[in-house]
């Protein structure tokens, strides 16, 4: 029987009984460039940091087996993880995506993949005939779920067999549930993405992206690609997303708790017009979520009725903090309009529903009563 994902946070079962680091329980650090060999033609395992290194190897074995993989590639960016495994297409691949993406990912691929001959087509893939999307060159179908910002739920298992159906890979960025919530790779997927800076680092306090996936062919070529293009995590990073992931179960069962109440309340404020949340039943993709995660996430997007509205909140909020990024301890508030998506062209923006009165909420693991008291006091200002 697997082992519970909050052990396997913390326990890695190939290493138990190893005494070779003193009995450290904190992994230690390599912080090594390189690596002596023990005689010509030999190897510790190690040559060069840029190819391996142990701590960041470490890592990688906790994060594949949360994600059910059997190989994970730390990197250190979101986006950096998500360049490199778009090196495994070619010029005139044709890539389905969802149009509702963490901003970053779109300034990619108009802006980089387009340059190096990838087409694009975009789609809201919560509701949009995907299958009709497909043509001869399609290679792959890529989305978020829950999307960044709009929270849009789709289906993985469905969208897995119409992969499947036409051999595309399917990756999907789970950065949004973790996999604490969200396994992506037994829905069928072939590679799960994340910003490890968000919910698995936790902190707010450092950068660092990953890849999962469960197939052989592909991470070959990946291990050959992080080794050739050279932006695998250093050793101190990989440290501090192994310290980070401990405490993953705990701080995202506490914010999804201060989420849903947060979503509660938004729903009840007079100047807020809509809540995107997909915990509350209400969220067209409340049963979907329901049905292939095992959370709701700490992630809520809302509508206020008018810019200025939202304006005074990002000027009046002080324990919550106006910063982009989420997933971590603390709760933060973004404005994605000029912030996260501020290079998603304006019409694209309010086609996928980001408008000037639109906020984006990450809820951290703070007493709920005194997030509650900060956002009384920040609304007690709008008139
Ligand atoms: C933040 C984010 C990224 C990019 O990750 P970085 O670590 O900031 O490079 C990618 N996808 C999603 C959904 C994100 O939220």
């Amino acid at each position: 029987m697997d082992r519970g994902i909050n052990t396997r946070c913390l326990h890695l079962e190939e290493t138990e009984g190893k005494t070779d680091n003193y009995g450290s329980l904190s992994f230690p650090i390599y912080q090594t460039a390189t690596y002596a060999h023990p005689g010509v033609g030999r190897s510790t395992g190690y040559d060069y940091s840029r190819l391996q290194n142990p701590t960041r190897a470490h890592l990688e074995k906790i994060v594949a087996g949360l994600e059910y993989g059997t190989d994970a590639f730390a990197l250190s960016t979101g986006m950096a993880a998500i360049t490199l495994l778009f090196e495994l297409f070619k010029p005139g691949d044709h890539i389905i995506s969802e149009a509702d993406l963490y901003g970053g990912s779109i300034r990619l691929f108009e802006h980089v993949s387009k340059k190096n001959g990838y087409e694009f087509t975009f789609l809201n893939c919560s509701e949009s005939d995907i299958e009709a999307a497909v043509k001869p060159n399609t290679k792959a179908i890529y989305i978020e779920t829950p999307t960044n910002p709009m929270m849009n739920v789709s289906d993985i298992t469905h969208i897995s067999e119409i992969a499947k159906k036409h051999d595309l890979l399917l990756i999907v960025d789970n950065t949004f549930l973790s996999p604490y919530f969200q396994n992506p790779l037994k829905l069928g997927a072939d590679v799960v993405i994340h910003s490890g800076t968000k919910f698995l680092g936790g902190h707010n306090d450092t950068l660092a992206g990953f890849i999962v996936t469960n197939r052989d062919d592909i991470s070959e070529k990946l291990r050959f690609l992080i080794k050739t293009t050279g932006a695998g995590l250093a050793a101190f990073d990989s440290w501090l997303l192994i310290r980070g992931i401990k405490t993953l179960g705990l701080r995202m069962e506490k914010a999804q708790k201060n989420a849903q109440v947060l979503a509660e309340w938004l729903g009840k404020q007079k100047y807020v017009k809509e809540v995107f949340y997909p915990g509350l039943p209400t969220h067209p993709g409340h049963e979907i979520i329901k049905k292939q995660a095992r959370g709701f996430g700490s992630m809520i997007t809302f509508n206020v009725d008018t810019q200025e509205h939202a304006l005074k909140i990002l000027e009046e909020v002080r324990m919550i903090k106006y910063a982009e990024s989420l997933g971590g301890t603390e709760t933060l508030i973004t404005y994605p309009t000029t912030q996260t998506h501020a290079d998603v062209p304006e019409e694209v923006r309010l086609k996928n529903g980001i408008t000037p009165c639109t906020l984006r909420l990450s809820t951290g693991i703070e007493d709920v009563e005194d997030l509650v008291a900060e956002l009384e006091r920040v609304f007690l200002t709008l008139i």
